[in-house]
């Protein structure tokens, strides 16, 4: 079934209201063997065009994970990468800061990580929980070190959205294509798969008390979520709104995404000048001797 991704973008300028948006949506597979054959095709697609990102070397792609708690972050990841060469790929966890980390200004620790030329980069959470967990709770702010004039500054948080903003252009004018994911989960969904983290000893590890107590400012991560989609989706670096109550049709809008986003960059194989042919055969003689 064709996937339209246009669907699940956020326009620029465009203003989200995530009550209007989906949370589940037609699944785009029949069955699951149907669903097995459509991810297969779709990394067979991405693992054809990561070889080429990689010999051409001048693109990079950073794919953005942004969601509440058991939305299906780790599980998307691990799926629509599975058949990706683990060299051309490189996924970063982003939890709670390190000192050292704090010491920097907000976009440091992530900008390390950015990706090579050539390479898919991963950030499973990201920059943008500094206008997420640190605005719904913003004592976390104390933390930060920031010069008084600019936390009493009205415009904290719409200058916390143009360094972003500014940061993903000028990753775009270099190379770097970045596409942003919120996986859009409902509470009562997420209701169902705590419980079945406590309920299933398998998955107890992947529960805490804080993933609870998280969930009790849901109203107030939904806000922030809508104006930070709304305020940093680009032409550059957009958005997708992936309704993520059923995992798999997730996974398989992102992993078409990602296809769509190589197959548009202009890439080609290297190809040998004419010196460098001479070169080649002339080493082709010598081995064949
Ligand atoms: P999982 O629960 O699937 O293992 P996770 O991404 O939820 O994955 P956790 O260790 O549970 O990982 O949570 C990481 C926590 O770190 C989240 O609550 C997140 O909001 C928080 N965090 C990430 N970045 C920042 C930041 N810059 N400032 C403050 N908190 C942050
Ligand atoms: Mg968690």
């Amino acid at each position: 079934m064709k996937i339209n991704t246009q669907d699940f973008r956020v326009r620029e300028g465009a203003r989200v209201r995530l009550k209007r948006l989906p949370t589940r949506v037609k699944p785009f597979y029949s069955s699951d063997e149907d669903y097995k054959a459509a991810l297969a095709d779709h990394i067979h697609g991405l693992t054809t065009r990561q070889s080429l990102l990689y010999a051409h070397n001048r693109y990079s792609l950073l794919l953005i994970f942004q969601a509440m708690d058991a939305a299906g972050k780790d599980g998307a990841i691990k799926h629509v990468m599975s058949g990706v060469n683990p060299q051309g790929c490189q996924v970063y966890s982003f939890k709670h800061p390190s000192a050292e980390e704090l010491a920097h200004d907000f976009l440091w620790r992530t900008t390390r990580c950015l990706p090579e030329r050539g390479r898919i980069g991963i950030f499973n959470r990201s920059y943008y929980e500094e206008v997420l967990v640190v605005k719904v709770h913003p004592e976390i702010l104390a933390g930060q070190s920031i010069p008084a004039e600019s936390l009493s500054d009205k415009k904290f948080w719409e200058k916390r959205y143009r360094s972003i903003n500014d940061l993903e252009k000028h990753l775009y004018r270099n190379g770097t294509r970045v596409l942003k994911f919120f996986l859009h989960l409902s509470k009562e969904e997420q209701r169902k798969r705590f419980l079945k983290r406590i309920e299933d000893p398998v998955r107890n590890w992947k529960f805490s008390r804080f993933d609870l107590a998280e969930r009790g400012f849901w109203k107030e991560y939904q806000g922030a979520y809508e104006e930070c989609l709304s305020e940093t989706s680009t032409e550059q670096a957009p958005w997708f709104v992936v309704p993520a109550d059923d995992k798999l049709n997730a996974r398989l809008i992102i992993s078409q995404v990602v296809l769509n986003a190589l197959k548009d960059l202009k890439m080609s194989y290297p190809a040998p000048d004419k010196t460098r042919l001479k070169e080649l055969l002339a080493m082709k003689k010598r081995l064949a001797k």
